[in-house]
């Protein structure tokens, strides 16, 4: 199997030069952190203010904050809720923006080998891990794919813009996976500089238990280094069931969260949308090892599928500490899925809406927190 020491890091740090080497804007914005895997994405903070900017491929049939000629721009603000950017930020946005504009020229061809050199899985090694996102808050990438292959998954695009950056053939989101083989060797170089902090594990560019975890192991051993180190805390997000193999790993942390994406109640509803993960009965049932195990446990009800919300809440509340509720925000991806299954109602925003409302209402009264951040991390501070 080839190992490739390639990453998309050369050519984004190339065009986000100038931010990176002074680490500040000149209105006093500091960046925090970057990441060239799921598209291109940094963060900047002045004071309180967190911003989350991310470059995705142009097309403008989806809706951003700006174009450049190459890229999408989305900019949110970052774990304060989902309230519009202030008249500060947009400056600060806008700066960025024309960074963008000003540098992607320099960008190599936006070309991808045509040859099919890269299979299915590839080993790489990486020469960082540990992205900060937020002070004391960091993320983690053991992977770069999923096998699990969830159609409606909102990380294929910009996973494959990082993949045209690196030069490598086009292959359909679910079917090819780096394993960054050395990642707990890196991240114990990287912890020495950090302060212990929050660290996701979640589905930003991967599952961290896809099936290739039982292989590898590359999550397990990450989470080792960060036991051994001490003061981290984990905040897991999945739909593999395999996370329960660790449950004893993560007790060893002074707080640890499990989450389970789970958008319905209903099995059948679960094997058309997202036939490549684990059962629903079976997330529940590791949810509910992991919450007697003391861990803090969450669920993510996002997409939103066709449900009885009120069932989904009766089954979850005893095991969980927080929910977090979302739609389904890849509809031009997912609309075959919605057809394939006869469930096209359930696709338009009415029923988003409607579901929702019973859903938080029904988590709510059965004393479950309703998590309006879209990183749930506050679930371990404190
Ligand atoms: S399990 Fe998560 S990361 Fe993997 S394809 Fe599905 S939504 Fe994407």
């Amino acid at each position: 199997m080839p190992r490739s020491p390639r990453t998309a890091d050369d050519p984004v740090e190339n065009l986000l030069a100038p931010l990176i080497r002074r680490r500040r804007t000149a209105a006093g914005w500091s960046l925090l952190g970057w990441d060239s895997e799921p598209g291109v994405q940094l963060t900047i903070a002045r004071g309180q203010s967190i911003i989350l900017i991310e470059l995705e491929p142009f097309d403008s049939t989806r809706d951003c904050y700006a174009r450049t000629r190459l890229f999408n721009v989305c900019a949110r603000r970052y774990f304060q809720g989902r309230a519009a950017l202030a008249p500060e930020e947009r400056r600060a946005v806008e700066a960025v923006v024309e960074l963008v504009r000003g540098r992607e020229g320099a960008l190599p061809p936006m070309e991808r080998s045509s040859s099919a050199r890269a299979g299915l899985v590839r080993e790489i090694e990486v020469s960082r891990l540990l992205i900060a996102e937020g002070a004391g808050h960091y993320y983690i990438n053991p992977y770069v794919g999923c096998t699990i292959g969830c159609e409606f998954c909102y990380v294929a695009p910009r996973a494959d813009m990082s993949r045209v950056l690196k030069g490598l053939p086009s292959l359909p989101w679910g079917r090819y996976v780096d394993v960054k083989v050395n990642a707990a060797e890196v991240l114990r170089r990287e912890i020495r500089r950090h302060p212990a902090g929050i660290v996701r594990l979640s589905p930003i560019l991967t599952d961290p238990y896809q099936p290739l975890e039982r292989r590898y192991r590359i999550t397990r051993r990450c989470l080792e280094v960060l036991a051994d180190a001490g003061g981290f805390k984990p905040v897991i997000l999945t739909r593999a069931s395999r996370v329960c193999e660790d449950i004893e790993l993560l007790r060893r942390f002074p707080a640890a969260a499990v989450g389970f994406s789970i958008p319905t109640d209903d099995d059948r509803v679960r094997q058309k949308f997202e036939p490549g993960a684990d059962p629903v009965e079976e997330r529940i049932s590791v949810l509910r090892r992991c919450h007697e195990a003391g861990l803090k446990t969450f669920a993510v009800v996002q997409p939103m599928l066709p449900m009885d919300p009120e069932r989904l809440a009766d089954l979850l509340a005893p095991h969980i500490d927080a929910v977090r509720v979302d739609r389904m925000h890849e509809m031009p991806r997912a609309r075959r899925l919605y057809e394939a299954a006869a469930m096209t109602d359930a696709a338009q925003d009415a029923f988003f809406e409607r579901t929702g409302r019973r859903l938080r209402r029904a988590f709510e009264s059965r004393g479950v927190r309703y998590d309006e951040l879209d990183d749930l991390a506050g679930i371990v501070e404190g």
